[in-house]
């Protein structure tokens, strides 16, 4: 890897300035996913910006009106374990519960999931699911207009994500396939009935990136009932296809893992 300066930020206002001096910087959360690209020489930043002095993006609170803030910084662990968020939405402790392993969960943030916006990542479809908006330093971003394809998002490269807010549903719940090594989905489910009974699907394991299912949707708006995704499909042109599986099989298992999602949430 090559050499790199590193600056802890002690502000959000710090952290942006960094990414705009003209230094070629990037930031650091967690780690977990950029450093693995810096070690395969992917990327070699000059400097690393660290998040983690900033007391304010660990932070996550009830908003009212059933609403919660979730701090960028905050990790998986802490979001798996928190009384709140584990009260609130269940379905979306137990997705961060399922990510990977412990140590990684130690240190992966929610931030640095959301901003990376991997294929197979949990919390993009957890979180459009739920219809989540995005808090940047400078801006709202409803998660519709958040994720914009494969490893895309809609933040500039000089703009923080700081904290995401969700708004308690009816009822919520992401089921994956893990790949077997590292648990990230071949493919994840998450479906959710939002408190003014609109029904959203959002599937992981695509070539685009987390997408919503509009047909699933559809068919779950008449009745949230494993059997009213009879005959649907997804289309296997929509699917990864890598050295863990091929697309068509992806396809097939995102629609048994939708009945199990709805399965589980309507009791059926
Ligand atoms: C073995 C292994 C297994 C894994 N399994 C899973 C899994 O099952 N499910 C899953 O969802 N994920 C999984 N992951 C990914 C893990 O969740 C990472 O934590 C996550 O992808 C990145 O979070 P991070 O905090 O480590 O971000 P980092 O790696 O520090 O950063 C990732 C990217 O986001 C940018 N960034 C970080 N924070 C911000 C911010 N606040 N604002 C703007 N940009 C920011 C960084 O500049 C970088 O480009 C796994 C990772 C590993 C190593």
């Amino acid at each position: 890897m090559r050499d790199f300066d590193f600056r802890r930020a002690r502000s959000v206002a710090e952290a942006v300035g960094c990414l705009r001096d003209g230094s070629d910087s990037k930031l650091i959360a967690g780690g977990q996913s950029l450093l693995a690209s810096m070690k395969l020489g992917l990327m070699a930043p000059e400097r690393l910006v660290d998040l983690g002095g900033i007391a304010e993006l660990r932070e996550g609170r009830a908003l009212g009106g059933g609403e919660l803030w979730l701090g960028a910084m905050q990790t998986h662990g802490m979001l798996a374990r928190d009384p709140l968020l584990r009260s609130t939405i269940p379905g979306l402790a137990a997705l961060a519960g399922h990510i990977a392993d412990e140590q990684v969960r130690g240190m992966g943030t929610i931030g640095g999931s959301m901003a990376n916006a991997d294929p197979a990542a949990c919390w993009p479809a957890g979180l459009l699911a739920l219809g989540a908006v995005l808090h940047t330093d400078r801006r709202e971003i409803p998660i519709d207009d958040f994720l914009t394809g494969l490893f895309g998002t809609a933040l500039e490269p000089d703009e923080i994500l700081c904290g995401i807010r969700v708004r308690k549903p009816r009822r919520m719940v992401y089921r994956k396939f893990e790949q077997a090594a590292s648990r990230f989905a071949l493919v994840g489910v998450a479906v959710a009935e939002l408190d003014d009974g609109a029904v959203r699907v959002a599937l992981t394991g695509t070539s685009q990136g987390a997408v919503r299912l509009p047909a699933f949707e559809q068919a779950l708006a008449r009745r949230l009932s494993p059997d009213s995704l009879r005959g649907l499909a997804v289309d296997e042109a929509l699917m990864s296809s890598d050295v863990h599986a091929p697309a068509d099989y992806r396809a097939h298992l995102a629609a048994v893992m939708a009945r199990r999602a709805v399965a589980s949430i309507s009791g059926e």
